[in-house]
């Protein structure tokens, strides 16, 4: 579908996998929504409506909606009668974990995404009953939306693969199999955590090339990867992998992602297995689900291999390649230190970057992720890998922009970095934008770093 032309007829199409791509009413940038705070919001305006979990002024989780700088009760909403021939998946929403919902796939979301574009637009009868149950965001805890039953972490930034491995194999910086698999590894779970929530610098084993021997201590070399994150929606059965084409369909989602980073622990602990310990202290992720086909608008068909990369064997190449499987959204890091925060100045951007520079698409993780017959779950997270573009100013990481803590920087209020020092907090934001469409954004992953453990 190209252009800014509303499709409405998309809706009824047979062919399962346009369900990524068409553009329906909910699109229209004239749509506008009665909760005032909606209108022109950079983030969640009526054309967004992201699935997260909130918890009221301490009171008990349950599922929401972004709106505005307000948040809509779909606990509340559930009990209304408004939503009652959609009721197993309205009540499925407003649960304290999103696992249920997010399984049941891609037209019970659109159904109720549907609904929730109607309730909430201007004109709609509903506003009177719906104004109670709307809560301001500010005064609300946001959690995790799901039960995260693994997570994964890929590396498809190839960018963020070529500076890294410059740093390491000036002459050979990518890999032979780069081009050919989508690189990931298992990562841990149970330490991804909310945006707001801040972690200990992690103690770990590290050594430097000059260091005789290992100790043992807080890590010495902290950074954060910019990732895109992608919320698994129905899973497959052990031993049945996921074609490509059906890929999509099985996305929930996406959020932000921050993949904290012990480069000391990390370079002595790697080979041959990989990352461990330096990786699975703590994860950041924005805590709101924005769905596929909020981010409809924002699709683009993954950019042509450059000539003489190989093409990508069959289960990874999807049928049609002009379907747009990759997406185009923007991302920023922040910084903002403990003397930053206690002068009241604004957190300084680090760097700016584009999912575009992903080599591989989402589907094509799905796909890849499943090829071994691997059982995916609703609430299974993955990382995109570090997102980094060719310049500087778009490198997704510190390990990249000091040049392996090699090259510090220095910030406005002339404080120098090169890697994350206590008190630092590192605050990641996306935007997605088309010219005719209305901008949406993520919700900020944020959070800071508190000395380690004695
Ligand atoms: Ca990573």
């Amino acid at each position: 579908m190209q252009g800014s032309t509303l499709d409405t007829r998309a809706e009824n199409s047979p062919r399962p996998t346009s369900s990524a791509v068409a553009l329906e009413a909910s699109h229209d940038p004239a749509l506008r929504s009665w909760v005032e705070s909606a209108r022109d919001h950079a983030e969640f305006p009526i054309q967004n409506l992201p699935f997260g979990v909130f918890s009221p002024d301490g009171g008990q989780a349950r599922g929401g909606v972004a709106i505005g700088d307000e948040i809509l009760d779909l606990a509340a909403l559930a009990g209304s009668g408004l939503c009652a021939d959609i009721e197993e998946t309205v009540t499925a929403a407003a649960a304290p974990t999103l696992n249920g919902f997010i399984g049941l796939g891609t037209a019970a979301r659109k159904q109720l995404r549907a609904r929730l574009s109607a309730l909430l637009a201007e004109g709609s009868p509903a506003q009177a009953q719906l104004k109670p149950i709307l809560h301001p965001a500010r005064n609300c805890l946001l959690g995790l939306p799901a039960r995260i039953g693994d997570y994964t972490d890929f590396y498809a930034g190839i960018q963020h693969a070529l500076n890294i491995g410059s740093l390491l194999r000036p002459d050979n910086p990518l890999l032979p199999n780069y081009k050919h698999i989508p690189i990931g590894y298992n990562g841990r779970a149970s330490s991804v955590r909310p945006s707001g929530e801040p972690f200990l610098r992690p103690n770990g084993q590290r050594k430097r090339p000059d260091e005789a021997e290992p100790s043992f201590g807080p890590c010495r070399n902290l950074d954060y990867e910019l990732e895109l994150g992608i919320w698994i929606g129905p899973g497959n059965a052990q031993g049945s992998p996921v074609p490509i084409d059906e890929a999509d369909d099985r996305i929930a989602g996406f959020c932000l992602l921050n993949d904290w980073s012990a480069r000391d622990i990390q370079a002595w602990e790697y080979q041959p297995l990989g990352p461990f310990l330096s990786k699975g202290f703590a994860t950041t992720i924005s805590p709101w689900i924005v769905t596929p086909e909020a981010l409809a608008p924002f699709r683009k068909a993954q950019a042509p291999r450059p000539e003489g990369d190989p093409a990508a064997l069959p289960y990874l190449n999807p049928a049609e390649a002009d379907v747009p499987h990759a997406l185009d959204v923007t991302l920023e890091v922040f910084i903002e230190t403990a003397s930053m925060r206690a002068g009241g100045l604004a957190p300084h951007r680090l760097s700016l970057g584009s999912t575009r520079d992903l080599y591989w698409t989402p589907a094509q993780f799905v796909a890849h992720h499943s090829s071994n017959g691997c059982n995916l779950e609703a609430g299974d997270l993955f990382g995109s890998g570090t997102i980094s573009g060719r310049d500087p100013g778009s490198f997704g990481s510190l390990m990249e922009i000091t040049r392996g803590g090699r090259e510090a920087i220095t910030l406005p209020n002339g404080e120098s970095r090169t890697y994350l020092v206590d008190g630092d907090a590192i605050v990641m934001r996306a935007s997605a934008r088309r010219e005719g469409f209305a901008s949406i954004g993520f919700g900020a992953c944020r959070a800071e770093v508190l000395p380690a453990r004695g």
